[in-house]
């Protein structure tokens, strides 16, 4: 089977903010082995004036600043033409920018994400970025959550990492496929050695050695967690006859 790549281009002002978490641990294996390509682009580079200057007054008047379009422009065309000539881009790059104005990141916008072959991730500053990036640049607008930031490079890297996890060989498809959000389901409890900690001990059913009573306990664990947590994935979860049975029971329990 061929070898996924995808290739991200993070915009941004704040270069060294993108530059320590994608040179850690997963995502720096996963540039090694050639499943992914980092590339960050400082947007002052971009600017055509001594001072590299990036933002500007907003017209109209208003508190604070706004970054000019024709830098964030510029490093876009910039970043789209390099992945170009390395083959590492169709015609259908993703040019998303983060704002809380943004469609909400989910598991789902992750993994329509990681299908792609090229992601440019554009990192806002001050008030925001000149519209005129929103209407003729972008062709995807993300929000990771309901409160604002004072920059796009945070929620930069949580895309990053959520979808880089997602393309194939980047983790073990195991570890992926019971996954709290992904399975649909929240995650049973994990435990490790020691079996006594301070007197706490790990459920006896995980020390007994019987995949099939360890399966059917971490199932329950997923459904009792799902019901407690977060009820409102259990309606779109894909649930056997047995675990209608069992989340019945739960809800028949008094109090
Ligand atoms: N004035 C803007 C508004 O009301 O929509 C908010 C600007 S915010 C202070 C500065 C930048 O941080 C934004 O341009 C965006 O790139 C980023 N940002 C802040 N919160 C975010 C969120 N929840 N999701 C994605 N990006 C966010």
């Amino acid at each position: 089977m061929p070898v996924r790549h995808l290739r991200f281009d993070v915009l941004t002002i704040f270069p060294a903010m993108i530059a320590g978490p994608t040179q850690e641990s997963i995502v720096k294996r996963a540039v090694e082995a050639g499943l992914l390509t980092v590339r960050v682009h400082n947007i002052r580079d971009f600017a055509s004036d001594k001072h590299h200057t990036t933002d500007d007054t907003p017209y109209g008047g208003g508190a604070g600043m706004v970054m000019k379009p024709e830098p964030v422009f510029l490093a876009a065309e910039h970043a789209l033409a390099e992945a170009k000539s390395a083959g590492e881009c169709g015609d259908d790059s993703a040019i998303v920018l983060l704002t809380p104005q943004g469609r909400l990141f989910t598991q789902d916008v992750a993994a329509e994400l990681a299908e792609r072959r090229h992601i440019v991730l554009i990192c806002g500053r001050y008030e925001g970025v000149d519209e005129r990036v929103r209407e003729h640049l972008a062709t995807d607008e993300i929000s990771i959550g309901d409160y604002v930031l004072t920059g796009g490079e945070l929620p930069a890297l949580v895309v990053l990492d959520a979808v880089a996890r997602l393309v194939p060989g980047v983790l073990d498809a195991e570890s992926l496929a019971e996954e709290s959000i992904s399975s649909g389901l929240l995650e049973y409890p994990q435990y490790t050695r020691p079996a006594s900690f301070r007197g706490w001990t790990v459920p006896d059913v995980l020390l007994s050695g019987n995949h099939a009573a360890i399966a059917r306990w971490r199932r329950q664990q997923s459904l009792l967690r799902t019901l407690r947590r977060r009820p409102d994935l259990l309606a779109r979860a894909e649930l056997t006859p047995e675990d209608r049975k069992f989340l019945d029971s739960l809800r028949s329990e008094p109090g």
